[in-house]
């Protein structure tokens, strides 16, 4: 059984530290270096749910994309909801880690994991990292679909292929628009508009997109179709390839490792209730 230490080595060789961005808190939030290793669980949110199916699963390290600390704390007191998950961490031996930015940036990395899920071959990084020779590592890709679709098409598949969340998916642009070339972000991607307009694609598959820029980028002539999904479920597909790349790793030392994928749905949105476009367009009264 290997020690957290050596699975610590492995992960850092899969998203290493150097890649995240500054203003992250990636890496091992608490565990013993020594403790023995046998079960991870993966996840996106280190959330108390997950904390508790970290248990449930028998797990002695939790691995999740998201840091449970980004700013500095003075207290891990078991009164707030950090603070809680770090106790229960300490006092049931389950190591809590975070790959975040970097695992964003890896090659592979979560906008890998995004198009796989999506069934969209990926052709580079949206942004590509220069200090990458190969071109590979960065944020977001750009990918083509199997066969040509349209957006109505990519939106109804990426509701199929995407874990189920409250949002589902929304989608601007002409249903029936050609889609060729794709750009996908996990995550809040609309920070990237100026680099998805710069690349060409017909479409831009993210998440957390805001009134304004959406707005704005719509409106501008040739603008890419943007298609909006749940945070949450553009970044789970990310851990089943992380419990696969760790998977390898453990056969390859014959550590003999289980790795788990959280199921639990922590998108923090949990009801949605679609408006009648009748009662919408036949309203009498002002606009808000
Ligand atoms: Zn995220």
């Amino acid at each position: 059984m290997p020690r957290l230490s050596e699975v610590l080595t492995a992960l850092d060789a899969l998203w290493p530290r150097s890649l995240a961005e500054q203003w992250d808190a990636v890496g091992t939030v608490c565990g013993d270096p020594d403790a023995g290793i046998s079960r991870v669980l993966f996840a996106v949110d280190p959330v108390q749910e997950v904390a508790d199916e970290a248990i449930r699963t028998g797990a002695d390290l939790l691995v999740t994309h998201h840091p449970l600390y980004l700013r500095g704390t003075t207290t891990v007191a078991a009164d707030t909801f950090k603070g809680r998950v770090v106790h229960s961490r300490i006092k049931n031996d389950v190591a809590l880690h975070v790959a975040h930015t970097n695992a964003d940036r890896a090659d592979p990395g979560v906008s890998d994991a995004l198009a796989g899920a999506l069934g969209l071959r990926v052709v580079g990084p949206l942004v590509p990292d220069p200090a990458d020779p190969h071109g590979r590592r960065g944020l977001g890709r750009i990918c083509e679909p199997a066969h040509p679709m349209t957006l109505a098409e990519f939106t109804a598949l990426a509701a199929e292929r995407l874990p189920a969340t409250a949002q589902g998916i929304r989608a601007t642009g002409d249903p029936e628009a050609p889609l060729t070339r794709i750009a996908v972000s996990g995550g809040s991607g609309d920070s990237l508009f100026d680099d998805v307009r710069a690349a060409g694609v017909d479409a831009f598959l993210t998440a957390d997109l805001r009134h304004h820029p959406a707005s704005e980028a719509a409106q501008r002539p040739g603008a890419p179709a943007l298609i909006d999904a749940a945070h949450w479920a553009t970044e789970w597909p990310w851990c089943e390839l992380a419990a696969t790349q760790l998977d390898a790793v453990s056969e390859r030392h014959g550590w003999g490792l289980r790795t788990f994928v959280s199921a639990t749905v922590t998108d923090p949105w949990t009801a949605h209730a679609a408006s009648s476009p009748s009662v919408t367009h036949e309203s009498s009264g002002a606009p808000n």
